[in-house]
Parts: structure tokens; sequence; C-alpha cells
């Protein structure tokens, strides 16, 4: 990217996490480019304040701005996460409860016993095939331990975090504004813009402008610069995916802090409870057609025992869905502006990092005009869409039949065709990872992950009464895998002690 090609001045609204960690990446990308970047926020608007789950993604983050776990987890109260437990979703005897594992090397020499089982079992035959037992991350997450092994151990695992969400900001804010980055606090009141639609400037309460070449949006559920100034239309997920509430309690923190994310299935919804070092998060996520603020919290305090308890709870809407174009005219959206998916992966700051990451390297390699806008925002469009698929079948794989919430939920044709094909694959008993390849099913997810969910929610059809060949009996014995689990296992500390930075 010639010097030329890029835009002088950028300016970023909004200061949650989404502002920040899009402040960081431009200006370690572009701090010798003579590229002058504000950052204007508003504190009495404040963020959002929730989003304590990641993906592996926000570890490759960290990396990229060379931020060493050891200066920014306790920073943050931040804790390590081997992936999400699912609990009451399925009532499918035997399948009431499975881990979503984040992958490793290691799964390499357990995956192909897996597969074959999950097949075997989908032939109806009675293998052992539900997932957990499979992965190392799964033990490790039962056992309370880190993810991070022993300097021997010569497998790569991957691994995601849990954390206080305002701390991450106020950590990157503070590193961000050392680096160049300006800061304003100041409300915006009305936009700027030139007669062909691009942004000019933000005018602020107190009368200033603030111009700027281009501008990005992280101005949370609003979307203030590209869906209320550019008028780019939002596109809901609504009746794909029917929570638009969550209500918040914190809880004490854990004595042996665990190492997963849990999700339980509720009456109207979910609620995740999340391990951080000072208290553990918990959020009731549902869906307000079928359950009021009032009754929500009820049952989330009697899930935690809190019913008497006055610790004040916070109630959050929730905007599911994304905007047709993320990158329009001089404006590009990142964070909950550009759109969000409820968080039963932890999906949204991977978002947020691949949108950042993939504009910066658009830019770098075709600059801020050209026909690489069109291509950057059809990936952005594929990674929500694959991301809502994934989540989506959560809830059509759901068997519980005790509300009419999940039930309308299992019954939902509101299916996107990537979906719809992936669940005949596995119910034509083909093979998910060559079927996908093969018909170029794009997802943002591997085949792993959706064997481990639709294994997981133990979708298949019922056990015949006997074999129907010699080779259709346990082909690979469980307690040797059971054993080659247990002793990489041995290579990871507990939780507590992988937290002590010393
Ligand atoms: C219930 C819930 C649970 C979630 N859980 C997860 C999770 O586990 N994992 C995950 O990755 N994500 C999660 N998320 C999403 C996550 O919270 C967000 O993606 C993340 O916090 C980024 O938010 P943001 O920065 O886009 O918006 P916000 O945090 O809302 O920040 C918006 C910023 O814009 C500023 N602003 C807005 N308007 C103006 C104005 N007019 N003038 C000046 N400033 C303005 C505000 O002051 C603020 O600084 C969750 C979200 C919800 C609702």
């Amino acid at each position: 990217m010639s010097d030329s090609q890029i835009e002088k001045r950028i300016v970023i609204l909004g200061g949650g996490t989404a502002g920040w960690i899009t402040a960081s990446a431009m200006i370690h990308s572009w701090a010798d480019k003579g590229i002058d970047i504000t950052l204007v926020e508003s504190p009495v608007i404040g963020t959002v304040g929730v989003g304590e789950g990641s993906t592996p993604r926000l570890k490759l983050f960290f990396d990229s701005i060379g931020v060493h776990e050891s200066e920014w987890m306790p920073r943050c109260n931040a804790t390590f996460k081997n992936g999400i437990s699912f609990a009451n979703w399925s009532t499918r005897p035997g399948f009431d409860r499975y881990f979503h594992p984040f992958s490793s090397q290691v799964d390499q020499h357990t995956k192909t016993a897996f597969y074959f089982n999950t097949y075997a079992r989908r032939l109806g035959i009675d293998v052992h095939a539900h997932p957990d037992r499979f992965f190392l991350a799964a033990k490790l997450a039962e056992n309370r331990q880190g993810p991070r092994p022993n300097e021997n151990f010569p497998f790569i695992v991957e691994y995601g975090y849990h954390f206080d969400a305002n701390l991450v900001g106020d950590f990157l804010k503070e590193r961000a504004k050392d680096l160049g980055v300006k800061h304003i606090e100041a409300k915006i009141v009305d936009v700027e813009q030139s007669s062909d639609g691009k942004i000019t400037g933000l005018l602020s309460d107190s009368g200033q402008t603030i111009e700027a070449d281009f501008f990005v949006d992280c101005s949370g559920f609003q979307g203030t610069l590209i869906q209320k100034a550019l008028g780019v239309p939002f596109r809901s997920f609504a009746e794909n995916l029917f929570n638009d509430s969550a209500v918040v309690l914190p809880t004490e923190p854990q004595d042996h802090i665990g190492s997963q994310t849990v999700s339980t299935a509720l009456k109207n919804g979910w609620v995740w409870e999340i391990p951080l070092t000072h208290r553990t998060g918990n959020g009731y996520v549902y869906s307000s057609s079928f359950c009021s603020s009032d009754d929500a919290e009820i049952e989330l305090r009697t899930h935690l025992g809190l019913l008497n308890n006055d610790v004040e709870a916070r109630h959050l809407k929730m905007k599911v869905g994304r905007v047709e174009k993320h990158w329009h005219k001089n404006c590009l959206a990142v964070g909950l502006s550009q759109g969000f998916i409820e968080p039963l992966e932890a999906t949204a700051l991977n978002l947020v990092c691949n949108t950042v990451s993939d504009f910066i390297e658009t830019v770098e390699a075709e600059g801020f005009e050209a026909g690489g806008r069109d291509t950057f925002n059809e990936r952005a469009n594929e990674r929500f869409e694959t991301i809502r698929d994934y989540i989506v079948a959560h809830y059509i794989l759901n068997s519980r039949e005790d509300t009419d919430y999940w039930k309308q939920n299992g019954q939902n044709t509101n299916v996107s065709e990537t979906l719809r094909q992936i669940l005949h694959i596995w119910k034509a008993g083909k093979s998910l990872s060559q079927e996908m390849e093969r018909l170029e099913i794009r997802s943002s997810y591997t085949a792993m992950s959706w064997y481990c969910l639709l294994a997981g929610y133990g979708f298949y059809p019922a056990i015949r009464p006997a074999p129907t060949s010699p080779s259709a009996t346990e082909k690979f014995d469980m307690d040797e895998i059971d054993e080659f689990i247990r002793r990489c296992a041995l290579n990871f500390q507990s939780q507590n002690d992988a937290l002590r930075f010393e």
C-alpha cells in the first residue's frame, strides 16, 4: 500500500471493546504511515458492559499486537477457557450435557475414532458416540485445568478466555493512547455529510466538529453512522433466533476456578456461567415473546439460589442480525453496530477481530476505494450467516417439550439452505468433513465442531437390537482413549495455578 492510498485521518466513534480493539489494531498496523487515529466516546452513554467470553480468536488478536497474557489477563480478572458445556438442551438419554471443545493437535489422535463411532451410531449400532470422552479440552474442563501445557508437551492447544469486558476496554484504551491514538470524550449529536453522502464530520453536543477522511462506527446497537446516518439497512435474524433479551447477575468467584463456560437451558432460553477471578458472571438470554423480564429475573435468581438476595440484576435488550453492508462509502462498522448474534458461542469479539483484520488487509492490498470493499462485505456477511447457522442448529436440535419456547424452536422451519444440507448429510450417514468439502459448504465452524454439536445432542436414530455385522461392534477401545487423554491431561496445571503469572 502506498502512503497516498491511506486516508490520513480516521475517527472511530465508540469506546466499547469494539472501538478499542479497532484502535489498537489500526495503530499497530499503521503507526508508521502517518495516519491520525482519534477515538470519540461518550462516558454518559457508556458501553454495553457485557461480553465476558471469547473464542481462540482473541488470543490471536493479543498476539498480533504484541501483548502477553501475563500483561493483560491479571488486569482484566481473566481466566482461561477450554470451551463451552451445554447442559439440559437435549432430553435424549445419555445426552443431557455435552462439551464443545476448542481444538488441539491431540484431537488428531482421537478424532477418527469419534467420527467413526458417530457413523456407526447413525446406522443404529450401539457404540460410544458422545463427544466428551474423545477430546482433551473436555477432560481439562472437567478437571478445572488451564489449557497451557508444560513446555515438554509437543502439541498445540487452542483456547479462549473469560474476562471483565470493561477492564479489557480500559486496558486497551490505556495502551492505544500510549501508542498515539487521540481520545475525545464527547457526545455526538449530528453527522455532517457531503453531497455524495460521505461522512465529513461528527458534531458534538459542545458544538465541536470532528472531521476525518474515514470513519469507523463502533457506536453499539444503535449504529449511529452506518445505520442512522448512511441508512444501510439492518437484516434481522429474529425469525431464525428468537432471543432478544438478557438479564445479568454476578455471583461469588469459584474457589477452584472452572475453565469452561457453562450454558444451561432454562424454560425460555439459557443461562451462561462464566468464571472470572473476582466473580462469576451469570446471564439469562431469553425471548421476550415467551417470557416477561420479571419472570426471567425470578427464574435466573431461582437457578442461582439468589431469590431472596438483593444483588441488583441488569436487564438488556439485544438486536440480533446484521447490516447489509459493513463497509459503506467512507465508513466501516465494527461490533454491535454491524450486527450481533446471540452470545451462545461467544462469537461477537471474534467477529470484531476478523472484521478489523480483514479491513486492514483489504486496504493494504487494494486501498480504500477499490472493489475490495464489495468482496470484504461478502466475506463479512458470510461470517455472520455461518455463525448464525451454527447457533440455530442448537435450537433446532433441542428435544425439550416443557415449554412453547423450546417446542417452537425445535419446529422452526426458518433454516438456511446451508444448515439444511449439513443436517441432511448427517442424517444420510455420510462423512461431514468430506461432504462439506466436496459440496464447498462454507462454515465458520469446522467439521469437528459440527460433529460435536450433532452427536452432543444425541441426534441419532434408535439403536438397533443387535449388531448387523462383526465390524459393527466397538472398533475402538474406549479405555485406551480414556487413558491417552488422562495421560495428556497430566501435562496441564489447574486453572488456579495457571493464573499465577509469576
Ligand atoms: C447479553 C450479551 C452478552 C454478550 N456476551 C458476549 C460474549 O460472551 N462474548 C462476546 O464476544 N461478546 C458478547 N457480547 C457482545 C459484546 O458485548 C460486544 O460485542 C462488545 O462489547 C462490543 O460492543 P461495542 O463496542 O460494539 O458496543 P458498546 O459496548 O455498546 O460501545 C458503544 C460505544 O459507543 C459510544 N457511543 C454510542 N453513541 C455515541 C454517541 N452518540 N456519541 C459518543 N459516543 C457514543 C458509547 O459511549 C460506547 O463507548 C454480548 C452482548 C450481549 C448484549
